[in-house]
């Protein structure tokens, strides 16, 4: 056996083969050699297991592609990117929005350069960094004052922390909602200090239980959106409205919790109603709380509107310091908010409406490319086909809502369904897509112009992988 293993490369003479590799070549050297010595320490295993016998095996020609494709996958970054053939336009495992290029350009610059991030141009002195989207939050939401966090958790909870810490915030059953991840309304108002008040039954909530609720120690009513489920059947929920006018009675502000905060009327496209923060606004909520990263289509971030003489105490709430904006997060934002001063070019330049609103027609002749870009990658091996399905919004918006798509159906054929799904995810980059009926189903609404290539390329390496590892 030690004989054998006197055939094995040493680290050098692998380093050296590996020196001209292109991938490789940016990478920390140390990080190269540790992946290398894993690889060997591999062989080393397999030649005591028996595994490996023949010392032609071992010589540095032979191991040389399985090596090079080992080390270039240890030395990859963890996080990096995917290509979402899922459909579900905000993936929150996918990272939810991607950016108008607008908005990545102002990222960029953001992190690469010094800025006015804090600094008032005018006077010279110490600014604000909440001045530079506060305008533009006003002007789009209508509401008299904003402020801007970390993300709509964050939000929520120092909204209920300033308004009613120690006090009740009166909640409809029907709205205790959980949002994917741990986010659920009763634990983050316990976070905040305040005390829950739930009111009505699961299904109907009546304007009558929250006012025989409200006493003494009321803070604040509040509704959420229900975000990622629907109720259907016997139900019954308080409008703002009604709300609103409750609140006036008993003197008591009413607290919104938007989730998926949207400014773009989508019943135009036929997508049923997602409430407008600029409508709720209108109806008079006091304090509307949102994602960036939802439907709006920014990046992540909490942002609150509303009445002035509640925002003020929030700003200044040592919790807010805690909960903060990054600086390439407001750089993000601003050029998206921007874009909406223009309702059409939001529609056109912001990635998830454009994914959103993608004509059936559009995606019908994606997806008839990507099948024939399939079919060309894989050799004819798998079938491929196309047939209606549908797509989903995702992050909790237009709930159990369907956007009609069309799939590019791929049937596995002699290898196993589990085993090329697999593959796809260990690919670069890892192809993502929806298992169903015995069949992978491609959804070209979220793939990319430049992407239906990368995913057909995709399916082409994950079936050689497979055919390696079944010689191997
Ligand atoms: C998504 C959501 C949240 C949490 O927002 P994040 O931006 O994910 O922190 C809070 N409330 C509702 C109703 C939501 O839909």
């Amino acid at each position: 056996m030690s004989s054998l293993l006197r055939h094995l490369p040493s680290v050098d003479q692998v380093l050296a083969a590996l020196g001209s590799d292109p991938e490789l070549g940016s990478q920390p050297r140390a990080l190269v050699r540790s992946e290398v010595n894993r690889f060997l320490d591999l062989c080393r295993e397999r030649v005591r297991r028996g595994e490996i016998s023949d010392p032609g095996d071992l010589s540095l020609k032979a191991l040389l592609p399985g090596l090079r494709r080992s080390v270039r996958e240890g030395c990859r970054p963890h996080f990096r990117r995917v290509l979402n053939a899922t459909g579900v336009v905000v993936h929150t495992n996918m990272g939810r929005s991607l950016l108008a290029e607008s908005a990545v350009r102002a990222v960029t610059e953001a992190c690469a350069r010094y800025s006015n991030l804090e600094f008032d141009l005018e006077t010279g002195e110490r600014g604000s960094r909440y001045s530079h989207v506060e305008d533009l939050l006003r002007r789009l939401t209508g509401a008299e004052s904003a402020l801007v966090v970390n993300n709509n958790a964050a939000a929520v909870l120092i909204v209920l922390e300033t308004m009613a810490r120690g006090r009740e915030v009166i909640v409809s059953r029907g709205q205790l909602v959980e949002i994917g991840g741990s986010f659920r309304i009763p634990e983050v108002m316990a976070k905040s200090g305040a005390v829950l008040r739930e009111v009505g039954a699961t299904n109907r909530t009546h304007l009558r239980d929250y006012e025989s609720a409200i006493g003494q120690n009321t803070a604040a009513l509040m509704r959420v959106h229900a975000s990622n489920f629907r109720m259907i059947g016997f139900t019954k929920e308080v409008g703002l409205k009604e709300l609103r006018a409750l609140g006036d009675t008993y003197g008591l502000p009413v607290i919104e919790d938007l989730g998926s905060g949207n400014l773009v009327d989508f019943q135009a496209l036929g997508l049923g109603v997602e409430p407008r923060v600029q409508d709720v606004v209108a109806q008079g909520a006091d304090v509307v709380t949102f994602s960036g990263d939802k439907v709006l289509g920014g990046p992540q971030a909490g942002i609150i509107v509303g009445a002035g003489k509640y925002l003020d105490r929030i700003k200044e709430n040592p919790l807010n310091r805690a909960v903060r904006i990054d600086k390439m997060t407001l750089a993000a934002l601003e050029a998206t908010l921007r874009l909406y001063l223009d309702p059409d070019l939001a529609m056109a330049e912001v990635p998830t409406l454009r994914m959103i609103a993608m004509s059936e027609a559009a995606i019908r002749s994606r997806a008839v490319r990507l099948a024939r870009l399939v079919v060309e990658q894989t050799g004819g091996r798998l079938k491929v086909g196309t047939r209606k399905g549908v797509s989903r919004v995702g992050g909790g918006a237009f709930p159990e809502r369907d956007l009609p798509t069309v799939l590019v159906r791929v049937e596995p054929g002699r290898v196993s369904l589990e085993d090329l799904r697999r593959f796809l995810l260990e690919g670069d980059p890892p192809l993502v897509c929806r298992v169903e009926d015995d069949a992978l189903c491609l959804d070209a609404r979220t793939l990319g112009p430049g992407e239906l290539k990368l995913a057909a390329a995709a399916l082409g390496s994950a079936l050689a992988a497979l055919d390696d590892k079944r010689s191997a």
